[in-house]
This record gives C-alpha cells, structure tokens and sequence, in this order.
C-alpha cells in the first residue's frame, strides 16, 4: 500500500512477479503482470471497467450508482469495450498439441519461445494412466470415461518413450551440426512450448468461455480453469457478472424455435435431431421436463 495525493493504493499482485499455476505434468500458467496495477484502497481491478463505462456513457450510467450494478449491467447487454480497459499479461507453458488450439485465439498478443534460436527443454507431456481417456461414441470430437487400464499403461509408456528417444536424437543430431530450425522436426508434439500471452479481460472471457466448457479438450480445460481463478481472484465483480450471464458459463441461450415451445408447453423445437436433443437438454436444466414429458403435462 501506498499513499499518492492524500489516496492509498495497492498492487493488485500484492507486488509479485507472477502468480503462478502448475498445469499437466510440466506446465503452467502465471500472472505476470496486469493492467491497471495500481488500484484506490477499497477498490478492486473490477473498477478500472468501471471508470471508462463511465466516461463512455455517462448519462446512460449516471442511474447506476454501485459499481457491481453497472459491471453488470454491461455484461448482461454486451457493452463490452469497458472491459477490454482491464489487461491481463501470462507466461504459459503448455504442450505443442494446446498451444495449437489456444493461438487460434486472434485477439492476444504472443510471444512464443523460438526453436530456431534456442534449443527446446527436455519437456514433455505424459498424461498420467488414469487420464487416459476413450473415443467418445457420441461425438467424433470428443474423448470421455477411461480407456482400459492396460491399453492405458502401454500408451503412457510409449508416449515416454519415445519423448526420451526422439529428444536424445534431437540432441545429437545438433551436436553433428544439423540447424535447430530443421533438427527440431524430429519432436513430437507432446513438447512443451512457452509463450507470453497479453490479453484484454473482454476477449480473455470469450477464450474462457469456450475453454473452460465440457466441450473443449480437457487438457487445455485445466489451463483455464486455473487462469479464471486468476482474474476472478483480481476482478470478482467482472468474474461473477461473467459466470452468471455467459450462455457457455452459467447462463443459456434460447433460439425463437425453442422459446415458442416453452410458451406452448410442448417439448418439440426443431426437426433437426441434434438441435432437439439440445433443447431437450436445456428444457431439464430449467427443470421443465423429466422422463421425456413437460412437467406441467
Ligand atoms: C470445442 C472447440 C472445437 C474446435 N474445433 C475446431 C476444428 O475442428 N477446426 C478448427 O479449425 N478450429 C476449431 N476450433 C477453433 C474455433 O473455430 C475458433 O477458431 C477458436 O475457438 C477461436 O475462436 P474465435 O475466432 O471466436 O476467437 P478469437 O480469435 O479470439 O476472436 C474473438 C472474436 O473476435 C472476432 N474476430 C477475430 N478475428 C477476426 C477476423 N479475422 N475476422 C472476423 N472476426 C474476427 C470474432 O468475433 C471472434 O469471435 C474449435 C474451438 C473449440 C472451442
């Protein structure tokens, strides 16, 4: 804490230089730094949102007087360019096959170990036997359940196996002068890469949203499980309005089709199975159906 002008402020990372999270076997993910860092005693990062709503909408706003109230109210009708007022910047390690999903992520700013002008750690993923998951059924995209206990042991065997043996040939193939940029190709992409990562608050909810849902690979569902505990931890106002109103967090989305059902009382949406199965699904969410039936049937 310190004074400045007769005002007392704190370093939301209580003055750290990371806040880190283990992820996988070796990975992370840390907070290494965030704006604003210098934030009114009392107050929370929330209220940097705060302040530009603000100034952007001032009349609009002026009806609003608490600051949860507003941030609220600007998540639940998507005024969204207050929260992009908040940064958040991480250094991330994770296995190659993840950061090929995390960069697809166009609106952060990255900055990705080279492997032409360093040599890659000796770091890979071996999922633990027991996390080794089975083709789903259901859906081609998907992994789910356990895969037999012996097929699992072999595949964490194999896997590291040959981490060690591919690494050991990357190895000497640049002692005998192959370059890095071309020797590296012998790796898997069980490989750990490393990155720093900035993003505002706005498009990091949009990346948690569809990371942290059952949809996403569960590997990269553990890095921003940890991630949200982060900026919940650093904006519990924006967090909270987030976890409540996101259709993919705690909220729902209901197309017109669906809406016009419930008002019927009926449980037929769509002719399309898989939009029915959908709506079926958020119909018990709502506590609407049981066994198939309307409840008020
Ligand atoms: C469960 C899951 C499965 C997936 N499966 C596949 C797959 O099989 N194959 C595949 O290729 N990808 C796949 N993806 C990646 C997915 O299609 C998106 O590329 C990724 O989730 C990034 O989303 P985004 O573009 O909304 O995010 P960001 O790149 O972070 O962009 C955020 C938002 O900014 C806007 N935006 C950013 N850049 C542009 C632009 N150039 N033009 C217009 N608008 C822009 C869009 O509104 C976008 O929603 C999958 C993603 C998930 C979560």
């Amino acid at each position: 804490m310190w004074a400045e002008g007769g005002q007392e402020f704190y370093d939301p990372m209580n003055n750290a230089d990371r806040i880190q999270i283990n992820c996988l076997d070796h990975g992370f993910a840390a907070l290494v730094d965030i704006m604003p860092r210098r934030v009114r005693n009392g107050q929370t990062v929330d209220h940097a949102i705060e302040e530009a709503a603000r100034v952007s909408y001032q009349n609009e706003t002026r009806a609003i007087n608490t600051t949860r109230g507003l941030i609220r109210y600007l998540m639940r009708h998507t005024h969204t360019t207050p929260f992009e007022m908040v940064e958040f910047k991480f250094h991330c390690s994770m296995p190659i096959t993840i950061a090929r999903q995390w960069i697809r992520h166009r609106t952060a700013n990255v900055n990705e170990v080279s492997g032409r002008y360093s040599v890659m750690p000796n770091k890979f993923f071996t999922p633990h036997p027991n996390d080794i998951r089975a083709q789903s059924n259901k859906s081609k995209q998907v992994s789910e359940g356990q895969c037999d206990a012996l097929t699992a042991e072999e595949f964490a065997n194999y896997v590291d196996r040959l981490s060690i043996e591919t690494y050991g040939k990357y190895e000497e193939f640049i002692a005998r002068g192959v370059g890095r940029e071309q020797a590296r190709i012998v790796l898997p992409p069980n490989l750990y890469t490393e990155w720093y990562w900035k993003i505002d608050l706005h498009n990091l909810f949009h990346f948690l949203a569809l990371r942290m849902h059952s949809h996403a690979q569960k590997e990269i569902q553990v890095y921003a499980k940890g991630m949200f505990q982060m900026v919940k931890q650093m904006c519990p106002i924006a967090a909270e309005a987030f976890e409540d109103y996101h259709h993919m967090v705690g909220g729902m989305k209901l197309s017109r089709l669906e809406i016009e059902a419930i008002a019927r009382g009926d449980l037929v949406a769509s002719d399309n199975a898989r939009e029915q199965a959908e709506f079926i699904e958020k119909m018990k969410r709502l506590g609407l159906c049981r066994d198939g039936k309307p409840l008020a049937a």
